[in-house]
């Protein structure tokens, strides 16, 4: 059967000897064959299968093989991988065949661009992983993420012929990932056209309407240029200095990003000028000299604006991109800008990594280079088993879209980080152990916290403890991925480590008691030390929150079938020159806390001895925990709580302050308190129920005794409930305010029950 018609067979080849004659890199036999064996594959094998347009589909993987070959500038290896990159993917070939056929190292660029194929569909988190997965293959073979965006380039260039959604689809993902993607690896071309056209079919009157407003005002730029570059044109010849110059032109989607960010005009923008200077360096001087000779020849000319230098030659930019900029008041008063580079450092801008291969040997120096950095720390990042895919992914977006600085070590080594980065991102961008032990940083020989926001040129040391760990807070001082899942792996082994050990301590002090640990037994422990869960317990057990002295009492206890919270004090008796904490016990005798008259003694146990002591709360302020108390320490031994603002205890703080002792509440005893809440509004129908479902809704609150009356349509009302705290208060009282015709609840201090 005739699969191909003879104008089809035309067609084809003339993109294939077009591929062939932009392929500076496969121009040897060997080469030129390898390249022919894997188009005579490809083209078999998705013989009579055409492409939405109506073309063959063959012409597809040539038009990426031509974008790898001429526009990124891989060689032989790379252009036969990317003729064959859809064809295990949709046709009956195998990986293996193509092994067989080609070698191992093919074969696996093959493979890692069918595995991701198809990389955005579904769900978001699937997405993500599917992301990550790709990013992945960085390890292997960085020739795969190139192939793929060149796949990804001549898709969003044959756009046209998908359907709306689809189109939409492609050109979403294409913003979101592919073009910052390009940007990371420094494909500077690749970005734009990518950003372009995802602008076109994303909002394509935009789009239409910037293209035109350009074509109309080209003319007028290149006066200016011209006007500007003239005096520089002869300058630079004079001094025999071999150039291109150029004006910039500025890609639609930098002009509508910049329209939309800055809120500025079109016109704003576009007559903002810029320059670029590519020269032909001679040998023997490094180029950062002539760039910098060559700026001092223009500035001869035009003034610079002095804080407007961006010297990316002496430290280039992450991505690789090295290059002088600067800022010149131009013949019309207006800045320009002004890019010099070397033809080595343009090629760099222009098509990023792969030109960074071809100068690789002429590099002197033995750094490895910006770039190969950046993909250590993803691959740092990608093997760190603990990252999520969704979080992960946000984070390699920041690190792609956030400028960077440049710190020092003591040493004198330079570190890229993203701008914002703290000293203790620092100290981990030098080892995870190294961040786990800082304690404090000398930025420029001056001391200061982790936290510490650096800048660019900053000499960083780190200093570090033995006994540091790094805790949950320590994940706000810091902005790299890198440091931020080294915290969170570091958190994660910290609190196993701890339940481990909780665990241990619960399970002994339960066997000493002749206790088999159960669920019934948990029920009991729980709730007593005011925990949700078993973990809870273990990790506070563990850390030393909680310590299980009284274990045998909780047990022995009839706990209440409500989860409550229990609160203490601790006193500080000034006058006695001496701290000691007390904890509250409760009598064990009753079930029920809403049985509990509160403001009966209670025992005191001291923590040191068996002395017991009891408190009683004023019944002229009726403190709750959370107020600012003192005591008043009767002759009996007894404490009396008063709040700290009540008119009484500064009546008797006056008179008898070798009486007075501190008071504090603790955390983790006693049950409730008494609170007195007034409440007034206008009567109608059904408030009443309202009012006792909003209280009885809040879990730690019981009501003891209700008034209410109402007169005239006013409604007045007080409750006398049990809380824990103030703020169990507090938001009953937030909650009762909401109730429609409520429009005053206020706490009454001063009541006797
Ligand atoms: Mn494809």
């Amino acid at each position: 059967m005739n699969l191909q018609t003879e104008d089809e067979k035309k067609l084809i080849q003339q993109h294939l000897d077009d591929l062939l004659q932009n392929c500076p890199r496969c121009q040897k036999e060997e080469d030129l064959k390898l390249v022919m064996k894997a188009f005579n594959l490809a083209n078999e094998a998705h013989k009579g299968v055409k492409r939405k347009s109506g073309e063959p589909y063959i012409i597809h993987p040539i038009e990426v093989a031509k974008i790898v070959a001429s526009e990124i500038g891989l060689g032989a290896k790379a252009i036969a991988s990317a003729l064959m990159h859809d064809v295990v993917e949709d046709t009956d070939y195998t990986v293996d065949d193509i092994e067989r056929l080609f070698g191992p190292k093919i074969a696996s660029i093959v493979d890692g661009l069918t595995k991701i194929s198809g990389v955005f569909d579904a769900n978001s988190s699937l997405q993500a992983e599917n992301f990550r997965k790709m990013l992945l293959t960085l390890t292997d073979d960085i020739r795969v993420i190139l192939i793929k965006l060149a796949d990804r380039l001549h898709n969003m260039r044959t756009l046209d012929s998908l359907a709306l959604h689809k189109q939409l689809k492609i050109a979403g993902e294409t913003i979101y990932l592919y073009a910052p993607l390009a940007h990371r690896l420094g494909l500077y071309n690749i970005k734009s056209e990518l950003e372009d056209l995802s602008l076109k079919y994303r909002y394509p009157k935009v789009y239409e309407e910037i293209k035109e407003l350009i074509t109309d005002s080209e003319k007028r730029r290149m006066q200016h240029i011209n006007r500007f570059s003239l005096p520089i044109i002869q300058k630079l010849e004079e001094n025999n200095i071999d150039f291109e110059i150029n004006g910039r032109p500025k890609s639609i989607y930098s002009i509508w990003k910049k329209i939309q960010t800055k809120n500025v005009a079109f016109e704003d923008i576009y007559d903002l000028l810029a320059i670029r200077i590519v020269f032909n360096p001679y040998p023997h001087i490094p180029e950062k000299t002539q760039c910098w000779h060559i700026y001092s020849l223009i500035t001869d000319i035009y003034k610079p604006k002095p804080d407007r230098i961006r010297d990316w030659v002496s430290t280039p930019k992450a991505n690789g991109y090295e290059a002088l900029h600067a800022t010149v008041m131009g013949p019309n008063g207006q800045w320009v800008e002004v890019q010099i580079r070397s033809r080595r450092m343009d090629e760099i801008a222009e098509r990023g990594f792969a030109a960074h291969w071809k100068y690789k040997d002429v590099d002197t120096t033995t750094q490895e280079n910006e770039l190969d950095k950046w993909i250590k720390r993803v691959r740092e990042m990608l093997e760190n088993p603990e990252s999520n895919a969704l979080e992960f992914l946000d984070e390699f977006k920041l690190n792609l879209f956030s400028s960077e600085i440049v710190v020092f070590t003591p040493k004198g080594e330079t570190k890229t980080l993203p701008k914002g980065a703290t000293a203790l991102d620092f100290a981990y961008e030098i080892h995870s152990e190294i961040g786990n032990k800082a304690i404090g940083a000398k930025v420029n020989h001056k001391l200061v916290p982790l936290s510490y926001k650096l800048n660019s040129g900053d000499q960083v040391e780190v200093i570090t403890a033995s006994t540091q760990k790094p805790v949950i807070e320590s994940l706000a001082q810091v902005v790299t991925a890198k440091a931020k899942s080294a915290i969170k792996s570091a958190l994660k082994a910290e609190t196993k480590n701890r339940i481990e050990k909780g665990r241990q301590a619960v399970e002994s002090a339960l066997t000493a008691l002749g206790i088999q640990p159960s669920s019934r037994v948990f029920k009991k422990i729980l709730p007593a030390y005011d925990v949700l869960s078993k973990d809870e317990l273990y990790s506070k057990v563990g850390s030393g929150i909680i310590v299980l002295t009284d274990l045998k009492k909780i047990l022995k206890k009839n706990t209440p079938n409500k989860w409550i919270r229990y609160w203490g004090l601790q006193f500080n008796k000034t006058n006695l020159r001496k701290k000691d904490k007390r904890h509250i016990d409760l009598e064990d005798e009753d079930d029920n806390q809403a049985k509990f008259d509160f403001r009966k003694p209670y025992l005191l146990t001291e923590s040191t001895d068996t002395q017991s002591a009891s408190y009683l709360v004023a019944k002229c302020c009726n403190p709750i925990p959370g107020d600012e108390v003192i005591g008043y320490l009767t002759e009996e031994e007894n404490v009396i709580i008063h709040k700290a603002t009540c008119a009484e205890a500064i009546r008797i703080m006056s008179q008898y302050g070798n009486r007075i002792v501190t008071a504090k509440w603790t955390t983790h005893k006693i049950l409730s308190f008494l609170a007195r809440i007034e409440i007034k509004g206008m009567d109608r129908i059904g408030i009443l129920s309202e009012l006792i479902k909003v209280i009885s809704d809040e879990l730690q609150v019981n009501i003891r005794k209700l008034s209410i009356e109402s007169h005239d349509g006013i409604f007045e009302s007080w409750i006398d409930l049990y809380v824990h705290n103030i703020s169990d208060l507090n938001n009953l009282i937030m909650n009762v305010m909401k109730i429609k015709g409520i429009d005053n609840v206020n706490r009454i201090e001063k009541f006797d029950d």
